[in-house]
């Protein structure tokens, strides 16, 4: 908007037309008080300023607003008829104006000025818009570099009051800060720690992680500068997120060498106890078996053998576990693997189920009329493991679906269905753990949650995909995917 200063009404009048017929918003006032008040209010693009008004006269009008820091900006044009000699042209340049026209004036002269002091008004206003939008982005990012310099600091201070050997690396694993007692296990502050031979080189391992995006965690043995003896660690390390994107890793080792040795003596006593206990409890397990076969049916004593008999095969299942467990630990698990037929194979876990569990309806579906290479009776401990199981857990509902189906790749979906408890969804990763039960089993089966590791053990070890779909109170379905050879081992 224009402003144009005049006393005299008529001026005002005529000026103001001109403006408005070429499109200027235009804003009047009659006297330099006026004028000021108005400048301080309102945004103008421009003020037109006649020299001669009663009161205060346009150069007072013209050295306030030029001294005041709001209006000083605003460019100011002189109207005179009278004063138009040099001294008082001089006057008005020096009280801050760009322009000065003498009365009476030229239109198309005067609209020209007009003209280009708006466009300069706009120009000046739009660059100090951009300015302004600068400097908020300077200092917006120098504050976000403060912070994140602040947050690193507090980072490396809270790494460098752990125990742990701790470090950071930039988002493409790249070391830039470790702690002091990183310098324990390793004379170079961009290498990591040099793992023990049977364990992954950290250095290209770090390159795996950065690809995989996720945290990880692994365990691997290293050694301390001056020493030769090498300690477990745990190695953790976990992406830090902002925006959306990995802005580093912080990664600890923890020396864990005290638990794996405890976990050690522990798995070698329950080996020592097991094989300690297997001798004897077999014998014991002929004896009442041979007690059984020499009493006549109708003796009374019969039910109690039966009984003992039913004990003691639970135990020796038990002991059979933990056997299995050492021998997966020491990595002593051997397989027998040979081609077999896998619906023969199937059929007669089933048929030994019903014999088992005579309440219990056992429903096939599908057929595997087809040739694995494996160790049957592994895969026969899988499928009645999976099968006691579902017995076990669905005490109500005592139908077990037994299902198998073909699927591309030359390969054989085998699923063990029942109606029972289900399984929780935040168990079910878990479920295939040493020793892992979920809350509900714990409280009313009995168990010791070693069945379902050895299956994974067994099953990964014949490249199968294995899990379990289930639903809290209405049954799972417990899976495993095979590899078949296409041509049958004969029969069905
Ligand atoms: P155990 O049955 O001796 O506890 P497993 O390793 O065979 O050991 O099973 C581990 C856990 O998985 C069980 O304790 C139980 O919580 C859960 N589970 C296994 N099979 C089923 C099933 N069919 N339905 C519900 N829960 C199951």
């Amino acid at each position: 908007m224009i402003l144009i200063v005049d006393d005299k009404k008529e001026n005002l009048l005529s000026l103001q037309s001109l403006l408005t017929l070429h499109s200027y918003a235009v804003d009047t006032a009659t006297g330099g008080e006026e004028a000021l008040k108005k400048v301080l209010k309102n945004n103008y693009a421009l003020v037109i300023l006649d020299v001669q008004m009663p009161g205060m006269d346009g150069f007072e009008v013209a050295e306030t607003i030029s001294g005041h820091s709001k209006m000083q900006d605003v460019p100011i044009i002189f109207l005179s008829a009278v004063n138009t000699d040099k001294k008082f042209i001089t006057r008005g340049y020096n009280s801050g104006a760009i322009d000065y026209i003498a009365k009476p004036i030229d239109p198309d002269v005067f609209l020209l000025k007009v003209n280009t002091l708006y466009k300069l008004y706009d120009q000046k206003r739009q660059l100090n818009q951009m300015q302004m939008s600068l400097r908020s982005e300077i200092e917006f990012r120098k504050h976000a570099q403060q912070e994140s310099y602040e947050k690193a600091m507090e980072l490396r201070f809270v790494l460098e009051s752990i125990p742990q050997i701790a470090f950071t690396t930039k988002p493409n694993g790249v070391i830039e800060y470790h702690n002091s007692q990183w310098m324990e296990y390793s004379v170079y502050t961009d290498q990591f720690p040099e793992t023990h031979p049977d364990d992954p080189d950290l250095q290209p391992e770090m390159k795996r992680i950065v690809a995989g995006n996720k945290t990880v965690q692994l365990e691997v043995r290293i050694k301390k500068t001056t020493g030769s003896e090498y300690r477990y660690h745990l190695l953790r390390i976990v992406p830090v997120v902002e925006n959306k994107a990995i802005i580093k890793w912080v990664g600890t080792f923890t020396d864990i060498e005290e638990q794996k040795e405890a976990s050690r003596k522990k798995d070698e006593f329950l080996s020592v106890a097991s094989h300690e206990l297997k001798t004897p409890l077999t014998s014991i397990k002929g004896y009442v078996q041979l007690l059984e076969r020499s009493l006549e049916k109708e003796n009374t004593n019969h039910l109690f053998i039966d009984r003992a008999l039913t004990q003691v095969t639970k135990l020796d299942r038990l002991i059979v576990d933990l056997l299995d467990i050492s021998r997966i630990e020491n990595g002593k698990m051997l397989l027998n693997k040979a081609p077999f037929h896998f619906g023969k194979m199937l059929r007669s876990c089933v048929e030994m189920a019903r014999q088992t569990y005579p309440n219990y309806q056992f429903i096939e579906e599908g057929h595997a009329d087809v040739t694995v290479n494996g160790d049957i009776i592994r895969l026969e401990q899988v499928l009645i493991n999976f099968l006691s199981n579902a017995v076990k857990y669905s005490p109500t509902v005592r139908e077990i679906h037994v299902i198998c189906r073909m699927l591309p790749g030359d390969r054989l979906l085998v699923q063990v269905k029942d109606s029972g408890i289900g399984i929780p969804k935040a168990d079910q990763a878990l479920i295939f753990d040493k020793f892992y039960r979920t809350d509900e089993s714990t409280k009313n089966f009995q168990g010791l949650g070693l069945g379902l590791y050895i299956c994974a053990d067994i099953l990964s070890r014949h490249q199968c995909e294995y899990g379990v779909e289930s639903n809290e109170g209405t049954g799972s379905v417990f899976y495993f995917i095979i590899p078949f050879t296409n041509a049958p081992a004969g029969g069905n």
